[in-house]
C-alpha cells in the first residue's frame, strides 16, 4: 500500500464537501477546531451514545467503529443527514478496502434523530469515493486557497476569525 493513500482524512472530505478554502486551510495545518462548539457538541454525542465501541485509528481517519462484514460506522451529531456524511463514511470504506478488508458498506448514525443512513459500497461507491479523494487532492494542491464562501454560509466554521475576522 502507498503510504501517500492515507493522507485523506474524513475531515478532509467532511471540508471539501463544504468549503474548498475550509479543506485548504485544514490541509496546512490550521486547525482551529478546538474552539469551536460544535465541534465540541459533536464528540460529547460520539463520547455518550456509542460508548461501548472502539475507534478505528487509520492514521489522518478515525473510523467510529467498524462491525463484521465489514461495516463502517459513522455517528454524526447533526440532526440532518447530509451528502458529506455519505461521503466521508465512503471514503472510510476506500480506505479499509485498500487495505484489502472486505467491505459491505456504511451506517451513518445520527442519535439526535434516531435514524441510520445505509450505504452500500460497490463498484459505484468505489468510483465516487476514489473521484471525491481526488477532488480533494486537487484542492489542496492549489497554490492558493479558494475565495471564501459568502457569508452566509460560514456560520459554525471553526475558521470565521481567519476569514471573516477584519469585517
Ligand atoms: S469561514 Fe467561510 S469561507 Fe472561511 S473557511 Fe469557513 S466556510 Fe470557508
Amino acid at each position: 500500500m502507498n503510504g501517500d493513500e492515507d493522507d485523506i482524512g474524513g475531515v478532509h472530505i467532511k471540508y471539501l464537501l463544504h468549503c474548498h478554502r475550509q479543506l485548504w486551510l485544514y490541509s496546512r495545518g490550521y486547525r482551529p477546531e478546538s474552539r469551536n462548539e460544535d465541534v465540541a457538541f459533536g464528540e460529547s454525542v460520539n463520547d455518550t451514545t456509542y460508548r461501548r465501541h472502539h475507534e478505528v485509528d487509520l492514521g489522518a481517519a478515525k473510523i467510529d467503529w467498524v462491525t463484521v462484514g465489514a461495516i463502517v460506522h459513522e455517528t454524526k451529531s447533526s440532526r440532518r443527514p447530509s451528502p458529506q456524511h455519505d461521503a466521508q463514511a465512503l471514503h472510510y470504506c476506500l480506505l479499509l478496502a485498500r487495505r484489502s478488508i472486505t467491505v459491505r458498506g456504511a451506517h451513518v448514525h445520527y442519535p439526535l434523530i434516531r435514524r441510520t443512513t445505509k450505504l452500500a459500497w460497490d463498484t459505484a461507491a468505489r468510483r465516487s469515493a476514489e473521484a471525491t479523494e481526488e477532488h480533494a487532492r486537487r484542492v489542496i494542491a492549489a497554490a492558493t486557497p479558494a475565495a471564501r464562501l459568502p457569508r452566509s454560509s460560514c456560520r459554525g466554521c471553526s475558521y470565521l476569525d481567519y476569514c471573516w475576522g477584519e469585517s
